[in-house]
């Protein structure tokens, strides 16, 4: 297949590359380098199959040649990132979606949209099934990224409906792995790259608060399968198993033999009190499970920030 990847150079994106070109795919990574990074793909520049362009897919995109999938998983994603760039953010989701769309139709391509569990919001229904339409405040921080996902996906199943697109959507729930930047800003990243400096681990609220981690390579592998199904409905990807944030904190200490003391911090505006998804449709559809514990994954992504030269890359 010839793969558009859109935000290729990111943090999930830049797997995503490296799965695809290791299954024999070609692939155009597009990607405006504001939260990825070349050095993500820097392994991958030499390789007959792979190109990088530097193009921002909020303004109209054109690729020559045959195109089988476009893959649509611009935008930042960490809420330090969107919180910086609030219209891009909403420009990407919604302009961005809309031209990668057209792309697709163009191509005759299938399309694949990363969404997110932000559009559950602050969920009153536990765990997520796909069926629950969320409990977002459209006007507060957090906004910019729930509802700019949210229009996607309207978007997306409109071309479904009336242009008979062949579209998929994955909901991303909280994804980690190496490549994450040190600064990202998300609770995991943020938590080794403080451990492995003896830094302060920062707690935002009491840390009772409840995320489901899940390794990028199963998330990835969870992605693809969804890509080859012919499920065009929402597919939660993510893992089922739940902890609170203070049980992170105490993994992440526990892996890395840090004595960082724990720091806490007035929790951020519309944070989600509780978030696990229920996977039953990704189980079924696409026989998928997460298969990297949540230790291991923290073993294998404080490696990665240990090969940086952690915390001189703070
Ligand atoms: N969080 C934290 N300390 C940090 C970063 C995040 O306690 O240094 C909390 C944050 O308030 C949230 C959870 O960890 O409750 C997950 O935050 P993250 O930014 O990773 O992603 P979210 O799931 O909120 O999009």
């Amino acid at each position: 297949m010839r793969v558009v990847v859109t935000g290729g150079a990111g943090f999930l994106g830049s797997h995503l590359c490296d799965h695809l070109i290791a299954r024999g795919d070609e692939v155009v990574c597009i990607d405006n380098l504001s939260t990825g990074t070349s050095s993500n793909v820097a392994h991958l520049l030499e390789h007959r199959r792979f190109a990088l362009v530097e193009h921002d897919v909020s303004a109209y995109v054109d690729v020559d040649g045959a195109v089988d999938a476009v893959l649509h998983f611009a935008s930042p994603a960490s809420p330090v990132d969107y919180a910086k760039m609030p219209i891009q953010t909403l420009k990407v989701g919604s302009l961005g979606t809309h031209n990668t769309l057209g792309l697709a139709k163009a191509k005759g391509a299938t399309f694949l949209l990363a969404s997110t569990s932000e559009v559950y919001g602050d969920p009153l229904v536990h765990p997520q099934v796909e069926q629950y339409w969320g409990n977002v405040n459209p006007v507060g921080p957090r906004g910019v990224y729930d509802e700019a996902k949210r229009f996607a996906e309207a978007m997306t199943m409109a071309y479904c409906r009336y242009h008979e697109l062949d579209t998929r959507i994955v909901r991303v729930f909280n994804t980690y792995g190496p490549r994450m930047r040190p600064n990202d800003g998300r609770v995991v990243s943020n938590f080794i790259v403080a451990a492995l400096a003896g830094a302060p681990i920062t707690i935002y609220g009491d840390g009772t608060q409840t995320r489901s981690f899940c390794f990028v390579d199963d998330q990835v592998r969870g992605i693809v399968a969804l890509l080859e199904s012919g499920e065009h409905e929402p597919v939660n990807i993510g893992s089922p198993e739940e902890f609170t944030v203070t049980e992170l904190a105490e993994i992440v200490l526990e892996t890395t033999g840090s004595e960082s003391p724990v720091r806490y911090l007035p929790l951020p505006v519309d944070d989600p009190k509780r978030r696990r998804p229920d996977t039953t449709r990704a189980q079924e559809l696409l026989g998928w499970n997460p298969s990297v514990a949540l230790r291991e994954g923290v073993q294998r992504t404080a490696e990665y920030f240990r090969s940086l030269g952690m915390p001189g890359a703070l």
